[in-house]
């Protein structure tokens, strides 16, 4: 049964598929976008996008729920059109993305404004342009919260955000649910800081949240996450609470090394969200980010050298840490793929990708087998849609690369590429000078 799935979800899970040799999104072929538009470049899938927001409809479906995009993982603005249409809430963590998600139509009633430095100012522009609710991560947080309401004679609608001290068996610098880590407040002070939220005029209580993670890879972590929150649910019940909402977060692991993983798929996840919390009477959140969009997205590239060096060969790409950072700060696997497939039978060497940034940081993978490339050559990242074109920076004086949207046989640059003269006159040369 697993490995059925396995199969239906390698062979589904995104709209990039080789048609005679040649890698497509969905009906473009990815050399005719990289012809357009230069490289480096991301290119998005709306297929998938929308196959995998529709994955989290299925599985919560029976239970009364609203599935808030974790916008941080792409906050492009036709992407969030594309989840706005679909009915998606979203998920934002500051006032930037406050500010995005209304700009590309998501209604206040659909957005949380989660994270753990939220300020005076964020928490006002949320106020006055319509918030479902704020997870509350700290008591100075719930005072401040309560403040403003009052002092713009409103009630903010709350969660807090409980640390349920589970470890979630990920990366240590996206695991958010021990308790060494900075997020929420202690499981088991939740009744007093709850009675304290109870009291501030400001605040009107909803229900809990809780985000142990990213990235996670087993349901376990969840469901012992999960049973704790079903179990405060009920003794904030008996204090007298109206528990009405809870926000599970999100974090599901996405499959990065195809043949080697296989994290949870969201109906199974769903069926453990009804097994924890289904019984509850509680409308249900989740915040998916990297599972929405992280298959979504590839980072085309050109080979620029091929150089050999000793006992290894190194294929230097136009495409830099900068671009793509999550290799080198979270020394994080990336399947990388040749454009035009190899025909078959061709002999694969074991290659070491770089970017030309002047790092070592900058190196993406490590004795890869590829077939031989030349200079010029496309080579795809696969799983770039999360956590990419967001945390891209312009280090080396290299520009942001553009990103494209591909919906059937049509493809659209969503963000074009700056030119130097826009990135060299956002500076400013003080008037001594
Ligand atoms: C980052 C984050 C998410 C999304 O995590 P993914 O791994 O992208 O699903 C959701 N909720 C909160 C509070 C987060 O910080």
């Amino acid at each position: 049964m697993r490995t059925l799935r396995n199969l239906l979800r390698a062979a589904g899970m995104d709209h990039f598929l080789y048609r005679d040799g040649i890698l497509h999104a969905e009906d473009v072929p990815v050399p005719e976008i990289a012809a357009s538009v230069g490289t480096p470049f991301y290119c998005y899938s709306q297929a998938t996008l929308t196959r995998h927001y529709r994955l989290f409809e299925e599985a919560l479906d029976g239970l009364p729920h609203l599935i808030c995009y974790a916008m941080k993982a792409n906050s492009n603005q036709a992407v969030l059109k594309i989840m706005a249409g679909l009915g998606a809430g979203v998920d934002v963590v500051s006032g930037g993305e406050y500010r995005r998600a209304v700009a590309a139509g998501v209604p206040g009633e659909r957005i949380v404004f989660s994270g753990v430095g939220k300020t005076g100012e964020e928490m006002r522009l949320a106020l006055s342009g319509g918030i479902r609710q704020f997870n509350v991560e700290s008591e100075p947080e719930m005072r401040l919260l309560s403040e403003v309401a009052v002092s713009m004679g409103v009630r903010a609608p709350v969660t807090i955000r409980v640390n349920p001290d589970v470890d979630a068996k990920t990366h240590e610098k996206i695991a958010t649910g021990k308790s060494e880590n900075k997020f929420g407040i202690p499981i088991a002070r939740a009744r007093e800081v709850y009675a304290e939220a109870a009291a501030l005029p400001g605040l009107e209580v909803v229900g809990i949240d809780v985000h142990i993670g990213s990235q996670l890879i087993q349901l376990e972590p969840y469901e012992q996450a999960y049973r704790k929150v079903a179990d405060l649910t009920r003794a904030l019940r008996e204090d007298g609470h109206d528990i009405r909402r809870l926000d599970l977060g999100g974090g599901l692991g996405i499959p990065y090394e195809r043949s080697n993983s296989a994290p949870p798929l969201p109906l199974d996840y769903g069926a453990m969200v009804k097994r924890t919390v289904g019984d509850l009477g509680c409308e249900i959140e989740i915040e998916p980010g990297r599972l929405i969009a992280g298959n979504a997205g590839l980072l085309v590239s050109s080979v620029i050298y091929l150089k050999h060096g000793e006992g290894r060969d190194f294929l230097i790409l136009d495409a830099a840490m900068n671009d793509l950072i999550r290799p080198a700060m979270y020394g994080a696997w990336h399947d990388i793929v040749p454009v035009v497939e190899a025909p078959a039978g061709v002999e694969l060497g074991p290659c070491d990708i770089v970017g030309p940034v002047c790092e070592s940081g900058d190196t993406f993978a490590r004795g890869r087998p590829l077939p031989p490339l030349a200079t010029g050559d496309l080579v795809a990242f696969r799983s770039a849609g999360a956590y990419g074109a967001v945390m891209a920076s312009e280090y080396n004086s290299r520009p942001l690369i553009p990103e494209v949207l591909v919906h059937e046989h049509h493809f659209a640059v969503i963000r074009a590429r700056p030119s130097y003269e826009e990135i060299i006159s956002r500076d400013t040369i003080p008037e001594w000078l």
